[in-house]
């Protein structure tokens, strides 16, 4: 995709801060997010820049928007869902499964303290390897994240932004003991459930949160 983040002017941060703040009331906090860290993460985080340069005047809008290579960034008020399922203190050693666009990552960065994110799509990950450079608390992987991130595990919390269609094992062995975990499962564009899923030692507490329609995690061979 054509990255949007080499052409802003001044002139129009000014004008995207002002959608931004009307998406964070018409979009976020009247649909119930409450987490002030959550809110003040995307009043930061500029989506502008992580969007298609053909769809910088829709980055605020209340859809996911295409990335390319069949990819989407999300729409806003999921981000802040499962940013606010998630629970962060601060603190928190996050994993987030779907690189994408970089905005997820960005939000999660501006919140806690270090964030590991993993995308199979090899042109995505390197466009992100530019865009989040000047997240030093973020490492990014190329490679099949149905693996997880062995080598940082275990994890505080894990985030998935594609949707399988069983919980993986390796998310449940990588998460800590009391950690938590957000994911989509389901068959394929409809019929998804977003999880939040509590570890207890051996036992998994799963808590649906509402339908969604994630693109499928695939796998690679
Ligand atoms: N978090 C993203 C959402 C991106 S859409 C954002 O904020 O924009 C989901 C992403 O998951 C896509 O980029 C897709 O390529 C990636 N993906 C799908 N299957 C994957 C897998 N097995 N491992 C890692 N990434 C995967």
């Amino acid at each position: 995709m054509i990255r949007a983040n080499k052409n802003t002017k001044s002139s129009d941060i000014q004008k995207y801060q002002l959608l931004r703040d009307n998406m964070i009331q018409n979009q976020i906090i009247s649909r119930g997010i409450k987490d002030k860290k959550v809110l003040d993460a995307l009043r930061k985080v500029p989506r502008d820049i992580f969007v298609d340069e053909a769809y910088k005047n829709s980055a605020y809008e209340d859809r996911p928007l295409p990335i390319g290579f069949g990819q989407t960034i999300s729409q806003p008020y999921i981000v802040a869902l499962m940013t606010e399922s998630l629970e962060l203190t601060g603190n928190e050693k996050v994993l987030e499964i779907g690189t994408g666009s970089g905005y997820q990552v960005a939000v999660l960065a501006a919140i806690t303290k270090e964030v590991y994110t993993v995308e199979i799509i090899t042109s995505l990950y390197k466009e992100n390897k530019e865009l989040l450079k000047k997240y030093k608390n973020v490492k990014m992987s190329n490679h099949d994240g149905y693996l997880g991130w062995e080598k940082y595990a275990p994890y505080d919390r894990i985030i998935v932004t594609a949707a399988p269609d069983h919980i993986p094992q390796p998310y449940i062995e990588q998460l800590k003991d009391g950690g938590i975990m957000v994911i989509p499962v389901g068959p394929s564009s409809w019929g998804q459930t977003l999880y939040k899923v509590i570890k207890h030692g051996t036992r998994i507490k799963k808590i649906g949160l509402c339908d969604v329609s994630f693109v499928p995690l695939t796998r690679r061979n």
